[in-house]
């Protein structure tokens, strides 16, 4: 099989883990009979400072081209002066609306318990989680939204709207995750106080009914938040709006490990974007320490969602385990003297998905 891709590897670390991604599926392509086109195009700041845009238009239409996109980071310090509208993060948003993948997943594995871990090795038994966050709707794309006045008059407002079919296909894509895992869907919002959570925990309660294999459960992101921490293990599938998710994923990478392990997919149009959960790190971009994993486990949700190779994506998270059981992880994983580069770690990946 080809596998036509293009690559954003954007800003501060994320040219250092696309380069060792890429290296994992050329490996993996080798092993497996296939071939890799992966095409880089400037994205974010290096847009910016390469084609003038944070999202050139030669990127726009590479990323319209193939049915799969992987992305490394965006945001670059030197650039947080400019306002809102223009700062290369929000080529991300343009992005995603691009391309309408509405569903972003993002896994949660204990696989890895680090000696800096802030939680005891019994809370982190089992933890095993699917967020399914909505990814292209609610706060961050509401309209109207904007800053206005001056002085001491100035007021700031956003707008926080979802409608019944948002809701409806965000939900379905949880349940439908929940048949192939352990049968349970913690779906969260504040319908306490909020109207579109009122709404939210209507519709996924309609679209429950559709699934009777699979038990729900309505959480408050506040308890959500608190679960999260106390008993991770108890949750299968989290399902949640645009703003809880990115929050509490963040917060969920802590159970991993590193926010440098955690992958993503955004799905549910035709081309999927996959990508690590963390941003462009840029105390620590140029170093080489920059842990690979989220971007090379994106790889291999890219092989399993958008070309549908699951046995070549399992081959790359059975060699990530390894690297683990062999003690080859990044410094952001040990405080011992024997942490590895991010080419050390992405070798020894390839060279086990080689076999
Ligand atoms: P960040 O995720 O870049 O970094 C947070 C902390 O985690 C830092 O200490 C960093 O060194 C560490 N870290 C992150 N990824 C790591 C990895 N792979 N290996 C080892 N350590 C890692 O978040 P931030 O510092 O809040 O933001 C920096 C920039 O990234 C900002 O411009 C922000 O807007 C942008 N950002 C982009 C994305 C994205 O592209 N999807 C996401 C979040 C933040």
């Amino acid at each position: 099989m080809k596998l036509k891709i293009t690559t954003l590897p954007g800003d501060g670390i994320g040219p250092e883990v696309v380069a060792e991604a890429v290296k994992v599926l050329e490996a993996m392509a080798a092993s497996h009979g296939h071939e890799i086109e992966a095409r880089p195009f400037p994205f974010g700041s290096s847009g910016l400072d390469e084609a003038g845009s944070g999202f050139p238009d030669e990127t726009r239409q590479a990323c319209l081209s193939t049915p799969a996109i992987l992305l490394g980071a965006v945001g670059d310090p030197r650039h947080d002066h400019l306002p809102p509208g223009e700062r290369p993060e929000r080529a991300l948003l343009h992005l995603r609306r691009l391309i309408e993948s509405f569903a972003n997943l993002r896994p949660v594995v204990a696989s890895y318990v680090s000696k800096s871990s802030p939680f005891r090795k019994e809370t982190l038994e089992g933890v095993d989680l699917l967020i399914v966050r909505e990814l292209t709707g609610g706060l961050y794309f509401g309209e109207p939204r904007g800053i206005e006045g001056e002085g001491k008059s100035r007021r700031a407002f956003n707008t926080l709207r979802y409608d019944a079919k948002e809701i409806e296909r965000i939900a379905r894509v949880a349940f439908d995750a929940a048949g192939k895992r352990r049968s349970r869907v913690t779906s969260v919002d504040k319908a306490n106080v909020l109207e579109t959570s009122k709404l939210w925990r209507e519709v996924v309660t309609e679209v429950a009914q559709d699934y009777p294999a699979i038990e729900l459960e309505h959480m408050l992101v506040d308890r959500a938040a608190m679960e999260l921490v106390s008993h991770p293990s108890r949750i299968d599938v989290l399902l949640t709006s645009n703003l809880f998710g990115d929050i509490l994923s963040d917060e969920a990478s802590m159970l991993a490990g590193s926010l440098g392990l955690l992958p993503s997919a955004s799905i549910g149009g035709d081309i999927g974007l996959y990508e690590p959960v963390h941003g462009s790190a840029p105390d620590i971009a140029g170093k080489g320490i920059a842990n690979p994993i989220g971007a090379i486990a994106s790889a291999a949700m890219m092989l399993r969602y958008s070309f549908e190779l699951e046995n070549e994506a399992r081959a790359i998270d059975d060699a990530i385990l390894e690297a683990f059981a062999a003690g080859y992880v990044t410094a952001d994983l040990t405080d011992s003297g024997d942490a590895k580069s991010s080419a050390e770690v992405g070798d020894f990946i390839a060279s086990r998905v080689r076999g």
